[in-house]
């Protein structure tokens, strides 16, 4: 039975703003809410689901639609259910309340990435439902603790659960919001994103009393370390996914605005100092993490070597976690296809190859082969830049955005997997 399109607008709308309203704010995460929920709704449909925990409530879902051909790659489509905190204080709404207002869902979650949660659920049920099967399976999944490094969620699914998650191909989130530059509409498509390499550095000096200053103490030491990383350039390296950017858009390393900045070399950003422990003791130790993101070609080696070169041979250095970067080619069927989706779905605007400084799921489903975009459309207006609402106060999604994105890619999904829009929709 084919889904009238309206009916599916109204039903996404409905479930993305049910997701909103379960918080699933991390930490804890708590994502079994939002699994509980999902899986609920496949199983109204007729669809098995997996429920996967590597620790208790952080629940990972994932549902197989089962395709005609087997020697097709699966095509996946992945969202994280787990949500950055939000403080309401901050807010004009409230963030667990996906209230409607100003033509837009207001709450924590609504652009990163419950909407596109609630998307992929639409397409799997609509295809389901319409009884058709695809050339290749669809593999749909739910993730824990993307927010904060995805331990016990893509990384555990990865290392513990391969075959229940390997595809071919991934669409998951950052790519395909509106993006206004120099008069003209782009729609960035994640192909690339940085590694991540945190560190700890730890400096030692003789400890004292504080009733006694002198110029060298641990805290004076750290302090001048931490100056001299805010200070350093790391070696510039133009990517070739940064390349492809700055062919699409006409700019040079010169002339790329400083939006581009993090994507033109490793970076290493201090994010927690830690020191002394009684007002008056001047402490014989003192310690700075440094959150290090690494581009293509870099592994924890080739990052080290480079942070020696700045901070010295002295500091003690503990490597806390890290991540390699991932890349994937644009010369594929389905960068294509989402390239001619969106020129015909927004005339005059176009797909951009992009690379994300920051890490997603898609580094972890890329280890198993993927090929990984970050593809969760959503047209925006010049007065909402996704950059203000990720992760922001007031986090909101247009609607009629919302029914736009949700339509170009159910197109691009649809034609993927070998189906028409209309054998599904109607
Ligand atoms: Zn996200």
């Amino acid at each position: 039975m084919r889904t009238p399109w309206d009916a599916c607008e109204r039903q996404t709308l409905s479930w993305f703003r049910d997701l909103v309203r379960l918080d699933t704010t991390s930490p804890p995460g708590n994502e079994r809410i939002a699994a509980e929920y999902l899986a609920g709704v496949y199983a109204a449909n007729g669809i098995e689901t997996v429920s996967l925990e590597a620790a208790p409530d952080r629940t990972n879902l994932i549902a197989r639609i089962r395709g005609s051909r087997s020697s097709e790659a699966p095509l996946m489509l992945a969202s994280h259910t787990d949500v950055v905190p939000a403080e309401p204080q901050h807010w004009t709404r409230d963030p667990f309340g996906a209230e409607i207002a100003e033509g837009y869902v207001w709450g924590r979650g609504a652009i990163d990435m419950k909407s596109k949660c609630a998307m992929d659920l639409a397409i799997a049920v609509a295809l389901v439902r319409a009884g058709i099967i695809p050339n290749r399976d669809l593999i749909v999944a739910a993730t824990a603790d993307e927010e904060s490094g995805s331990r016990f969620g893509a990384q555990f699914l990865v290392e513990r659960h391969p075959d229940l998650v390997r595809a071919g191909f991934v669409l998951n989130e950052v790519g395909g919001f509106t993006m206004y530059m120099g008069g003209r509409r782009f729609y960035p498509i994640q192909v690339a994103e940085k590694g991540f390499v945190t560190v700890r550095l730890t400096v030692s000096a003789a400890p004292g009393h504080g009733s006694i200053p002198r110029p060298v103490t641990a805290i004076t030491r750290l302090a001048e370390l931490i100056t001299r990383i805010a200070n350093a350039q790391m070696r510039i390296r133009i990517t070739r996914p940064v390349s492809q950017t700055f062919a699409a858009l006409g700019l040079s390393r010169e002339t790329a605005p400083p939006l581009f900045r993090p994507m033109l070399s490793n970076t290493a950003t201090p994010t927690i100092v830690s020191a002394g422990y009684k007002d008056n003791v001047i402490p014989g130790e003192a310690s700075v993490v440094i959150d290090g993101r690494t581009l293509p070609g870099e592994d924890v080696a080739s990052f080290i070597a480079e942070l020696r070169t700045i901070v010295g041979p002295e500091p003690a250095l503990e490597v806390i976690k890290s991540a390699p970067p991932a890349e994937s080619s644009t010369d594929t069927p389905l960068y294509r296809l989402i390239a001619e989706n969106i020129a015909a779905a927004d005339p005059g605007a176009a797909a951009i190859p992009w690379m994300l400084p920051g890490a997603t799921d898609s580094k972890f489903f890329a280890r198993l082969g993927a090929v990984c975009y970050g593809f969760s459309p959503v047209k925006l207006g010049p007065m909402t830049p996704f950059g203000s609402l990720y992760h922001g106060n007031d986090e909101r999604l247009p609607i009629d955005g919302f029914y736009w994105g949700l339509r170009l890619y159910a197109e691009v999904v649809l034609n993927f997997l070998g189906l028409e829009f209309d054998s599904v929709f109607e």
